[in-house]
């Protein structure tokens, strides 16, 4: 016989997905109502809003994609890229990886930018790559890497991309209310978020918003888009404007609440309310890991207060301590990914995870576990 599942209440520090907090569960939970009710359509155009606050823009193409933030990023690709077209993509970290597979998965050529996991994007390679590829017409780059903690100057590299001719595609799963994001004021052409990092709603979701000019370059494509759920021409007549909504998909009624309510909560605080705390939250963190003789991955400067890289020290078994975390305490925190496994831990403050209450939290059971 099986029976109803009863998850544990963990505290969740790791790379996502983040804490959901009461108020976030209990949306999911209201009834459901079919999908092109008058009044779930009212929630659709209040959840576009919302997410154009989020993101500073006033891009009329703003929505939550039906699936995770990596169809988010599928989503980018295949809309924006043609085969054929030559494509600069940035990589100093996992995501980046991601988004050369994606281009090349569009029958497109893919020039990679390199930098060493645990730096930004260096703008001058970009720059250089420019200059060797001037039919370049898309740069992409992550703004905040998941996978190694790190910043990227996103209004550096979409100046750039400005200066010759080139659209953006910017990932922001990890950025989107927790560090400043100014679609707008960047001018970024096609960037796309998560729902279950810093908004700490439950994953399966993903933010877009894409600029006119992304759009024209959609509208004008000589190929079809080839991928028929993510074909934007398909979801702008589910989601779009004032037109009457046509049937493209059942969206996820029950999940769209949830998002609505995380970024009501989002706006009730304020961005800048909510950039403030996570950097509070994240000094903290730092100066008690710090305390305690550990060292972090990254330089200052370019540290994402909601992804905490932190380097293992030699001997410590690195499966064995996020066990006892998890095990003892409830608490879970990220391992390394790629080529940082087992050589650091990623400690998130994402959202309504990132609280004091926390931060002292994990202090406690790392130095207890650590045996400090
Ligand atoms: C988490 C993440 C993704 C993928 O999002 P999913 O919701 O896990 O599919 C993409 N990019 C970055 C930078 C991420 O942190």
């Amino acid at each position: 016989m099986s029976h109803s599942f009863h998850p544990p209440q963990r505290i969740l520090m790791g790379p996502g997905p983040s804490d959901v907090s009461a108020r976030v569960l209990g949306a999911l939970g209201r009834p459901t109502i079919g999908h092109l009710d008058p009044l779930f359509i009212e929630l659709m155009d209040d959840t576009k809003q919302l997410l154009q606050y989020a993101f500073k823009t006033q891009n009329e193409l703003t929505i939550p994609l039906s699936a995770p933030g990596s169809a988010g990023m599928e989503a980018a690709f295949v809309n924006l890229v043609s085969p054929g077209d030559t494509v600069i993509v940035c990589q100093n970290g996992v995501f980046g990886g991601r988004m050369k597979e994606n281009v090349e998965r569009c029958g497109a050529h893919a020039v990679m930018v390199q930098d060493r996991w645990g730096d930004p994007v260096d703008p001058q390679k970009v720059e250089e790559a420019f200059a060797a590829h001037p039919e370049a017409n898309l740069l992409a780059f992550v703004h905040a890497e998941t996978s190694t903690g790190v910043r990227s100057d996103a209004k550096t590299l979409c100046e750039l991309a400005q200066r010759h001719d080139a659209l953006t595609i910017v990932d922001t799963v990890t950025s989107l209310g927790g560090i400043d994001l100014c679609v707008d004021d960047w001018g970024a052409d096609a960037v796309y978020s998560g729902t279950q990092k810093c908004l700490s709603c439950v994953p399966g979701l993903s933010p877009m918003t894409f600029s006119a000019k992304a759009v024209a370059r959609i509208q004008n494509r000589a190929t079809k888009v080839q991928s028929w759920f993510l074909d934007m021409q398909l979801v702008m007549g589910y989601w779009g404007g004032n037109t009457k909504r046509a049937y493209h998909h059942t969206a996820p009624v029950n999940a769209l609440y949830a998002l609505h309510e995380s970024l009501l909560i989002l706006q009730e605080e304020g961005l800048d309310a909510s950039f403030a705390r996570h950097r509070e939250n994240h000094l903290e963190l730092v100066s008690g890991l710090e305390a305690m003789g550990l060292s972090m991955a990254v330089a200052p400067d370019w540290r994402l207060p909601q992804l905490n890289a932190v380097c293992i020290p030699d001997g410590i078994d690195d499966a064995a301590v996020r066990s006892r975390l998890l095990h003892e305490f409830n608490l879970e925190i990220g391992a390394g990914l790629g080529e940082l496994a087992g050589k650091q831990w990623r400690i998130g403050l994402m959202g309504h995870a990132s609280s004091r209450v926390n931060v002292q939290q994990c202090l406690t059971a790392l130095r207890h576990v650590l045996g400090h």
